[in-house]
């Protein structure tokens, strides 16, 4: 029985409310904290309807350290479950450091003025967590964080020696919409419009944007066509997998999605750099934030499915084997349960099994870690239970090419 404050109140934030108050035997009280309060309240309404449990709500800006401390001080979470925005994790990291209690996020830090996401600046803070007695679990969502425990199930249960990983994530959905990201679209379309990159034989290789893309068959969904992106966990992955020669993460985007990203950026709407506008400085990409559709109100009428997994190819035994771990999650079913999205959900419900986790310490350890450092079974089980059932398939044909 914790405490647990979820700061973020967005898509994500939404479905981790939900989900931790489905399950208060082991989340006994929730605090949900953002800028904006209202949307804490309106969450808090919802999920008080829905599920029968109060949440409590208050405002916050996760910027501001001394805030953040003196919202700890007062709720005494054991745990803080970060799905604001990147930008905010070290500044979260810091408070809960300040105030002795344990940390999960979902997103890489990236600094506001710089588009680049990696792990450098939280692992740096190994040596803090560890001495304090503190736990940091980065990237508990799905794709970094679900796509890291499936590759630990599958070394741990199906090779001894994976040689290929390919993280294909196909969000076979539709919205109605025009244009809109599915997450954050600030996050979201700095990650679209950055290089390429992949790892092979020990080396990073770069790629134009999009530069490669190619049809992939998803089950249930059909072929879809998918481009190589970079993507935060194949840092971690290259690490802690050293016998993977090649990783890569392949995105299906649809034609009108991408037509709409091209012209927004020959247009300039996609700049980091801010520009003077009416004698106000505004940054162009997040004035499109602005006036584009938020990824919580996508949820109503949302039709199809994501299919999230990844295909391995390596050794067992002697001989070459191929493995294929997957999720497939369906929009309308999420929004008949959380009102939500499935992009959301299936970011807000491993953030939530990562904090029932670290609870319940089956993942508690000081110091600083990514998902696929741990034993990846209790998670794997909680994912059917909670609402993200997976599948295996042992040798299938996978469509890539191998050396
Ligand atoms: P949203 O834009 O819907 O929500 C973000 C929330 O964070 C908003 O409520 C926003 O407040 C709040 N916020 C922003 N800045 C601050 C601040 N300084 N202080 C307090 N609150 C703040 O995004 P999503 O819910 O879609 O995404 C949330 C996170 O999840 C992102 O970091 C995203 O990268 C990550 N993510 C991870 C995935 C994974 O699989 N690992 C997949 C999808 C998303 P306000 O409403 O006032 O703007």
């Amino acid at each position: 029985m914790s405490n647990v404050l979820i700061i973020g109140a967005g898509g994500v934030g939404s479905v981790v409310a939900h989900k931790c108050a489905m399950n208060s035997d082991i989340f006994s009280n929730i605090m949900l904290a953002s800028r904006t309060v209202s949307k804490c309240d309106a969450i808090a309404a919802t999920v008080k309807e829905m599920h029968g449990v109060e949440i409590q709500t208050s405002k916050v800006d996760a910027d501001n350290v001394p805030e953040l401390v003196a919202l700890i001080n007062f709720f005494r979470p054991k745990m803080v479950v970060n799905v604001a925005l990147p930008y905010q994790d070290l500044t979260i990291m810091d408070a809960c450091l300040e105030t002795g209690v344990h940390y999960l996020d979902t997103a890489n830090y990236e600094p506001i003025d710089v588009a680049k996401f990696e792990y450098s600046w939280q692992w740096a803070y190994q040596d803090k967590f560890k001495e304090a007695g503190l736990m940091a679990l980065l990237g508990c969502g799905f794709d970094p964080g679900v796509t890291g425990v499936f590759t630990a199930h599958a070394q741990k249960h199906h090779f001894d020696e994976m040689h290929y990983l390919d993280i294909v994530d196909c969000n076979a959905g539709d919205h109605g919409k025009a244009f809109a990201t599915n997450f954050n679209p600030e996050i979201n379309i700095r990650e679209i419009t950055q290089k390429g990159k992949y790892w092979e034989n020990g080396k990073w290789v770069e790629t134009a944007p999009l530069e490669f893309h190619k049809s992939i068959s998803y089950p249930e969904i059909g072929p879809k066509e998918s481009y190589l992106l970079y993507h935060e966990e194949l840092e971690s992955l290259t690490k802690n997998f050293p016998s993977l020669k090649r990783a890569r993460f392949w995105m299906t985007f649809g034609q009108e999605y991408i037509t709409h990203l091209r012209v927004l950026q020959n247009v300039g709407m996609t700049s980091i750099e801010p520009i003077i506008y009416e004698g106000k400085e505004i940054v162009p990409l997040q004035f499109l934030k602005a006036v584009l559709p938020e990824p919580s109100s996508l949820g109503e009428g949302y039709s199809g499915k994501t299919s999230i997994g990844c295909q391995i190819k390596g050794v067992k035994d002697g001989a070459d084997k191929t493995f294929y771990v997957y999720n497939n999650c369906d929009h309308g079913a999420v929004y008949k349960e959380v009102k939500g999205q499935a992009v959301s959900y299936t970011t807000g419900v491993p953030a939530m099994i990562g904090a029932m986790m670290m609870l319940t310490d089956k993942w508690m350890k000081p110091g600083v870690y990514n998902v696929e450092e741990f034993d990846p079974d209790p998670f794997m089980e909680q994912l059917n239970i909670h609402g993200l059932p997976w599948n295996e398939e042992i040798n299938p044909e996978l469509p890539h090419d191998y050396d």
